[in-house]
């Protein structure tokens, strides 16, 4: 059905050409890229309103601004970061110099889900190119709009060879995973991460996956809690919660919950009106699939906020969940929706054994003024990344390389990571024949007495 073979080796030649490792290349690529999108701007947040209900502000903001950010520090810092680094050689390699070769992988494979269909489509891509790689790339089937268009897009700024998009669903994701590519990037579920990770060990193909899970946010006494409020309702219902480092479960301490609860239904209002399923600034659920999914955890406790749904929209509210346990089957996997379930803690010590027994989580979110129990947190839990007193915002910084840990990923990219993981470093030691001391030759009469007085 698919002419995927055939795709790779027109681009496996095309590697080989060595066109890619020019870095004046990879420059010109990018300009076209970021033209291309900005030609585009329109089509995109329409065919983002049609696939989720994304708002123009949401769209550009993080889909369309995030990868110009990207691409402009990449085009920004290549020339440097595509340099072989020279680094010390030790006395006893006299003669000698040794560097570092940022190489391209050469042909990768970059699968993206949904949420974010555009920019987590082409961020990775962006580190691709300018590392010099080749790339075909596998849009999320269940939004058509945002998968045509990145094929329109793609097939009018670049020749297959360089770069190509496979779109469908699982078959054309499976039929791209029996092919042998240099470097798989996936951005989705850990269900299938864990099947991209078995494709690839056939082929030795080394991965980053980006995955996801249950980020914790934790609000403290001390919190400032109109700030705190504020930005957790802002970092969960963007994109209505459908957002890998969304915060999926609150805990907050038990002295200032009803404060918090009243402080969270304001913004709530303030950002989305009195009825968010009227709201043009508020994203859909995706498919009916997964609204039911959502619409089921509704069950698990009671809606002190929100809780109402829109079927026929596939809607639902900005929702805050009390009366919910650790059992509960909203606590069991990854929310990936705007509903947020609350549990009460007393000291932090029982809140931080709690997210501890849980796998690592790839964000978490803590709010206190005390900095020793800031630090206290981040000695104690192992997650991708997070904020202290904010959500979602590490991941907007392109000098914080963004990725999981555990259970939610392998690997990191965003500014210089992007460059780095779609890079081998080749590491080559360059060295003279002019000089060739014997201290390595098994003839050497004092040879070891000379190892044992370097090495001790
Ligand atoms: P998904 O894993 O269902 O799908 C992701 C991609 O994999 C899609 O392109 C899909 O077509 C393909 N796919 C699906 N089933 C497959 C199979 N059996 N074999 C091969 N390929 C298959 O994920 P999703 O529902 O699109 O996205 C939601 C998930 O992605 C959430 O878990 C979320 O946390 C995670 N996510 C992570 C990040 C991150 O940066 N870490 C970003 C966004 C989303």
């Amino acid at each position: 059905m698919l002419n995927v073979h055939s795709i790779i080796q027109r681009q496996r030649s095309f590697f080989a050409g060595g066109k890619t490792k020019q870095v004046e290349f990879r420059l010109e690529q990018l300009a076209k890229l970021k033209q291309s999108v900005k030609d585009r701007e329109k089509q995109i947040i329409k065919a983002l309103k049609q696939d989720l209900n994304k708002s123009e502000f949401e769209s550009y903001a993080t889909e369309i601004g995030f990868l110009y950010e990207e691409i402009n520090m990449m085009m920004k810092h290549l020339r440097s970061w595509a340099k072989p680094e020279k680094v010390k050689t030790p006395m006893t390699h006299i003669g000698a110099s040794s560097y570092i070769y940022p190489e391209p992988y050469g042909l990768t494979l970059i699968i993206a889900p949904w949420n974010y269909p555009f920019q987590l489509q082409l961020a990775p891509l962006v580190g691709a190119m300018a590392a010099g790689n080749c790339a075909v790339l596998k849009p999320s089937e269940l939004t058509p709009n945002v998968s045509a268009l990145l094929s329109e897009l793609v097939q009018s700024t670049f020749e297959e060879e360089y770069i190509a998009v496979v779109e469908g669903g699982v078959e054309a994701s499976q039929a791209l995973l029996e092919e042998k590519f240099d470097y798989i990037f996936f951005t989705g579920s850990v269900a299938v991460g864990r099947i991209v990770m078995q494709a690839a060990a056939k082929h030795l193909t080394p991965v980053t996956l980006e995955l996801g899970g249950k980020s914790p946010t934790i609000v403290d006494e001390d919190a400032n809690l109109e700030i705190t409020a504020k930005r957790i309702a802002w970092g969960k219902f963007t994109n209505a919660g459908q957002t890998c480092v969304a915060p999926d479960y609150l805990l907050i301490h038990k002295k200032v919950k009803e404060q918090f609860i009243r402080l969270f239904q304001t913004y709530i209002n303030e950002f989305y009106g009195e009825n968010p399923l009227e709201s043009d600034q508020y994203t859909r659920i995706v498919s009916e699939r997964h609204f039911k999914r959502l619409a089921g955890f509704l069950e698990n406790g009671t809606a002190v906020i929100g809780g109402n749904t829109n079927a026929e929209k596939l809607m639902i509210a900005p929702t805050l969940l009390d009366g919910v346990t650790w059992d509960s089957p909203v606590m069991q996997d990854e929310i990936f929706g705007p509903i947020l379930p609350m549990m009460e803690f007393s000291t932090l010590d029982e809140a931080i054994g709690h997210v501890q027994h849980s796998p690592n989580p790839l964000a978490l979110y803590y709010f206190s003024e005390s900095t020793e129990k800031q630090e206290r947190i981040l000695q104690s839990i192992r997650f991708g990344g997070g904020c202290m007193n904010d959500t979602l915002m590490h991941l907007a910084n392109p000098n914080l390389p963004f990725g999981g840990v555990g259970n939610s990923g392998i690997g990191s990219y965003h500014g210089k990571s992007s460059f780095e993981v779609f890079s081998h470093q080749k590491s080559v030691l360059k060295q003279t024949t002019k000089l060739d001391p014997p201290f390595r030759y098994p003839s050497f009469k004092h040879g070891l007495s000379m190892m044992k007085k370097i090495f001790k």
